[in-house]
């Protein structure tokens, strides 16, 4: 038998070898001449002169074998809707999309930006243009209009397609006011929107000209039949701006070719699945994982997938764990976020349900703290894999790989390099770090097929951003710190700009939380480096505490402060101790979890923090104005 390091060495060793032999698990209309071009560094092109397509690898290869095998399961608790689409209906209702998307001007190199609920007429729509060579570009549906006129002028697309709203929680979230807002806004406005009408939002405004109804369009074309654009293995496919945790969003660029190799060879080697069985992914199709491994990577391997629009606690907590016992799911991916919430409700939810289909759950998106990777594994009794990657890479950089070899499963690691990836930790002078020295996670070009070819319409953007870390060797940067053990095992521990320095000390603010985190009466915490005319920089720490009784008086909450200070000042010594503890009730995230640390970093110090749509929560905001000014006056 392999074991995971032969078969990585092997990857990088003599990627032509390794990776033709991936290839073979995708369907090629021409022969590729070259596995890999990579003449002009850091810029890789997969599979040369190879010409595929997704939609076809996705839909029709497995419609022609398996016509009424489950390809598409919708659900939405939401609305009360459950629908299940066979490969061979799901590839009559891309052709459908593609034949309206074609009647309304869309041909090959063409945008059309998708801002739409999670919905299957959302997958339809991806597929469809995947299917005719169009260049997809889904906005997440939380976004609002500022963030989403950004990404249309970037992407300029000539049709929108869209949606009057979505459902979250039981209240109806609307789309088309904040997408009309988002299209005035914008300088590059699309010719076409294609408005799928929901009857949730009853009396939505319509362009007349502009906005077309999906219902009578679809009526126009039952009998579609739209041939597949073959596309040059490097064509790109989609873009997709990342989550925006970090500055201005860039247009992640993903080709064609390598994209269809990686993911069919992801759900083989690390998720394990297979042909006629079922993958739940609870994301959104407007994130990486939703575009990889709700839509593109289980259809690519002929499973079934399913698409969720609701939360994991309604109409109670067992919701996924009844979705897994009746479409017997065997591969299952979440976020640690959700995973956390789950945590909070009573394991009874879970263990109702049959889950002997499920073999693997994997996380991925944040660090998975070890308390969560612990009880979910005890709880479920089986692997809960750590998965580490990021928009810019399209598949997993470092996880277990159950399909090459059973690694035993540590809590705190999302475990190995995964293939194809040459990952190391990097010094700062560019030197490769020792066992368990932190560093610069890195990746030694080329980055294996599925990663991002450029950012789009901005090569010297790609260069400029990701590989410019070292002058020697060009590196491409994850702007994560790590570290690998002497068995191999990796640790992300943080954001490198998550680092302060404070008086001449680099502080890690992941390293503080950890502290207050430790304080009984915390909740969660977020903790920024903001500057300070003597000492550089000086941590601030924003929390939120688990029972609102412990703030409830001005004199309860400077005890708690000051407690939470000596905390800090036991664990990682005074010069740590931030300079303030702001309670607030909810701190800023996206939806997808993550914190924007920039975002109260630029508040903190009384700068324009851009975007702001991004955030999930308005009160976070507010919140976070308000003990800003109260802590100044
Ligand atoms: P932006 O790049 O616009 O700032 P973002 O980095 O938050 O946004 P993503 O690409 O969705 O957008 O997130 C990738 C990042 O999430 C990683 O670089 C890492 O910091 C974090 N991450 C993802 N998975 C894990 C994991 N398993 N453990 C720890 N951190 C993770
Ligand atoms: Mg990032």
């Amino acid at each position: 038998m392999t074991t995971i390091r032969e078969f990585h060495k092997k990857s990088i060793d003599n990627p032509d070898a390794f990776w033709g032999e991936e290839a073979k698990l995708v369907d090629w209309h021409k022969p590729f001449s070259q596995v890999l071009d990579f003449s002009r560094p850091p810029f890789a092109k997969w599979f040369v002169g190879g010409e595929t397509n997704l939609c076809y690898n996705a839909v029709d290869r497995h419609a022609e074998k398996r016509p009424n095998d489950r390809a598409l399961v919708f659900i939405s608790t939401e609305t009360d809707q459950e629908v299940v689409y066979t490969f061979a209906e799901l590839k009559a209702e891309v052709m459908r999309m593609a034949a309206i998307m074609q009647n309304l001007g869309v041909s090959k190199g063409d945008r059309v930006l998708l801002y739409m609920p999670m919905v299957a007429e959302a997958a339809f729509a991806m597929l469809a243009c995947a299917r005719i060579g169009a260049i997809h570009s889904v906005v997440f549906g939380g976004f609002a209009s500022g963030s989403l006129a950004t990404r249309i002028d970037d992407a300029e697309p000539v049709l929108i397609v869209s949606s009057d709203a979505g459902m979250r929680g039981g209240k109806a979230v609307p789309y088309k006011g904040l997408l009309d807002e988002a299209i005035s806004l914008a300088e590059k406005k699309p010719a076409k929107v294609l408005m799928i009408d929901r009857g949730i939002d009853k009396g939505f405004n319509k362009v007349a000209g502009r906005d077309v109804d999906y219902a009578s369009e679809r009526a126009k074309v039952m009998d579609a039949d739209v041939p597949v654009t073959w596309l040059e293995s490097s064509d790109p496919s989609y873009i997709l701006y990342t989550s925006g945790t970090t500055g201005k969003p860039k247009g992640v660029q993903r080709d064609t070719g390598g994209y269809a190799v990686a993911l069919t060879s992801s759900i083989k080697h690390i998720f394990c699945g297979e042909a006629g069985e079922t993958f739940f992914a609870t994301s959104d199709i407007g994130w990486v994982v939703g575009h990889s491994y709700i839509v593109y990577g289980p259809l690519l391997a002929g499973m079934a997938t399913i698409m969720y629009e609701g939360t994991p606690l309604r109409p109670d907590p067992g919701i996924w764990w009844q979705i897994v016992e009746k479409y017997k799911v065997s591969v299952m991916f979440s976020a640690p976020t959700a995973a956390r919430v789950l945590k909070k409700h009573d394991t009874a939810y879970m263990h109702k349900y049959d889950l002997s289909s499920l073999r693997h759950l994997f996380l991925a998106g944040e660090p998975l703290d070890q308390p969560t990777h612990e009880w979910l594994m005890g709880e479920l009794g089986l692997p809960v894999i750590d998965n580490y990657w990021q928009t810019e890479t399209g598949w997993p950089m470092l996880s277990a790989m159950p399909g090459v070899e059973k690694t035993e499963i540590r809590f705190g690691t999302p475990s190995f390099p995964v293939y194809g990836y040459n990952l190391k930790i990097f010094r700062e002078d560019g030197t490769i770090c020792d066992p368990d020295e932190k560093g610069i996670v890195g990746i030694l070009p080329p980055l294996p097929p599925g990663c991002l070819s450029t950012v789009w319409g901005d090569d010297d953007r790609f260069v400029s951003t990701y590989f410019t870390l070292f002058n020697e060797p060009q590196v491409y940067s994850s702007f994560d710190w790590g570290i690998a053990d002497k068995d191999g095992y990796h640790y992300i521990l943080g954001r490198t700009d998550d680092v302060i320095n404070v008086a001449g000390h680099r502080l890690g603010t992941r390293e503080i939380e950890e502290a207050i985190q430790g304080h009984a009466a915390i909740a969660e915490v977020a903790v920024v480096g903001v500057a300070d005319k003597l000492k550089g920089q000086m941590p601030m720490a924003f929390a939120v505490v688990k029972n609102a009784d412990s703030i409830a008086t001005p004199e309860l909450a400077a005890a708690l402060e000051k407690e939470v200070m000596k905390k800090v000042d036991s664990s990682l010594g005074a010069i740590a101790r931030p300079s303030h503890v702001h309670f607030i009730s909810v701190l800023p995230k996206t939806r997808s979890g993550k914190l924007l640390r920039r975002t109260i970093q630029a508040l903190a110090e009384g700068r324009d923090p851009g975007d702001l749509t991004t955030i999930e929560d308005p009160k976070a905001l507010e919140q976070l104005q308000k003990a800003l000014s109260a802590a100044q006056g």
